[in-house]
């Protein structure tokens, strides 16, 4: 029995009607980005109907009602994480921009020879700028290593921790392999030797609800596009002591309390770190996916893409030469395949043709590709919109691909 029902759901999302070279459109690549509901839609094409004004600056209607309904988008935000309060929650482009706020800030709290911790599953988004933190500073990268099954080496990074260390980076579950990596072990021992934590929830948010509070991190990072919102929208949730410890990353309007040319003084959180106009329709759309979200239930959702995931696996697993990269037991709806002497490229051309929508490459994770001597993969990434059909034709058409390839 399915813990959803998918064909209604299914009707939510206007794209998924559309058809990609003359085939019924199969989206799975949703770890890239996810599909929006009409829902959603609704509320970017309201904002721009009947309220679209700036906010926190006129004493306008429209204004208050624009700066209203961002501030209520907060709180949606703040309640989906369990954090004790809005002004925690700091709204900007997405993922990428969160993380580069964060390291930005940390060059003050580190010298020549301190140390930061980065997984070898990262994103590239969740290594460069650390890298530029380091290059900055003085600080020394150290990597906890993987393995085979493409998990981390959890013995070797307690081993990496010491006083030294003032910061650990990893993500929450990797976007190339699908590991859901064991955040509360790694937060807790970071905390044990006095550095701060932050946790890439990129691509955990559409499928865990995450307990902020309850895990005690210090920084937690998401992208509303993963979690059918609108791009150029997401948040850094931080915590208070933290984000007032911090420096603003840009400066400008909204972010000031004063400011003659002898000094200007920063505004409270969260507005310290918001300058400039934000996307005000993103904001409040990214609100609005999360209550899209949390109407159909996250447990339903984590249940279902796993039947998705094993049924997948076990078709894949069925065509001969089809290796499977990441094969943790904790993994969210993602496979990353390559099929022996063929290149991922050329298997998500030609499955394009049949409407099949793959990611192929290095998923902007190189150094895990480096780990297996392969230059990138086939991945297919399942959200709750996805059929046992859509796996049926996925898996005809690798079959095709293969065929014709060989
Ligand atoms: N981290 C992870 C784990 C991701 O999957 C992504 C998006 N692919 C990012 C960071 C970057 O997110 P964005 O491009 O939305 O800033």
């Amino acid at each position: 029995k399915l813990p959803l029902d998918i064909e209604t759901i299914r009707l939510d999302f206007p794209i998924l009607k559309r058809k990609v070279n003359g085939y019924p459109l199969v989206y799975l690549d949703n770890a890239a980005t996810s599909q929006t509901p009409q829902q959603v839609i609704d509320v970017i094409v309201d904002y721009y109907s009947n309220y679209n004004a700036n906010i926190h600056r006129g004493v306008h209607s429209l204004s208050q009602e624009a700066t209203d309904k961002y501030e209520s988008a907060r709180k949606k935000i703040q309640q989906h994480f369990n954090v004790a309060n809005s002004h925690e929650i700091i709204f900007t482009s997405g993922t990428t921009h969160s993380i580069n706020l964060v390291a930005n800030g940390f060059a003050q709290e580190l010298e020549k020879g301190d140390e930061v911790i980065v997984s070898a599953l990262e994103h590239h988004s969740n290594i460069v700028p650390w890298q530029m933190l380091c290059e900055k500073t003085g600080a020394i990268l150290k990597v906890i290593p993987m393995t085979q099954e493409g998990e981390l080496d959890m013995e070797a990074f307690h081993k990496l921790l010491s006083a030294k260390t003032k910061m650990v980076f990893v993500n929450h579950v990797s976007n190339a392999l699908g590991t859901v990596n064991p955040i509360e072990e790694i937060i807790e021992a970071t905390h044990k030797v006095g550095a701060a934590i932050l946790v890439d929830g990129a691509q955990a948010a559409p499928h865990i609800k995450a307990d902020l509070q309850a895990l005690d991190v210090d920084f937690y990072v998401v992208s509303a596009h993963k979690i059918c919102g609108p791009t150029g929208v997401g948040m850094l949730y931080g915590k208070e002591k933290w984000l007032n410890k911090l420096p603003p990353y840009q400066g400008g309007g909204e972010m000031i309390a004063t400011v003659s040319f002898e000094k200007t003084t920063y505004a409270e959180l969260p507005h310290k770190f918001e300058a400039g106009t934000p996307n005000i329709c993103g904001g409040i759309a990214f609100g609005a996916a999360i209550d899209y979200m949390n109407a159909i239930g996250f447990k339903n959702i984590a249940a279902y893409e796993h039947q998705l995931l094993e049924y997948a696996t076990k078709e894949l697993l069925e065509i001969e030469g089809v290796k499977i990269y990441g094969t943790s037991k904790e993994k969210t709806a993602v496979i990353s395949f390559n099929i022996e002497g063929l290149h991922p490229y050329d298997i998500g051309t030609i499955v394009d043709k049949l409407g099949i929508a793959l990611r192929t490459g290095h998923h902007c994770a190189q150094p895990i590709m480096d780990f297996y001597k392969i230059p990138g993969t086939v991945r297919a990434s399942f959200s709750f919109y996805n059929t046992f059909e859509e796996v049926d034709l996925f898996i005809g058409a690798i079959k095709k691909a293969k065929m014709m390839l060989q």
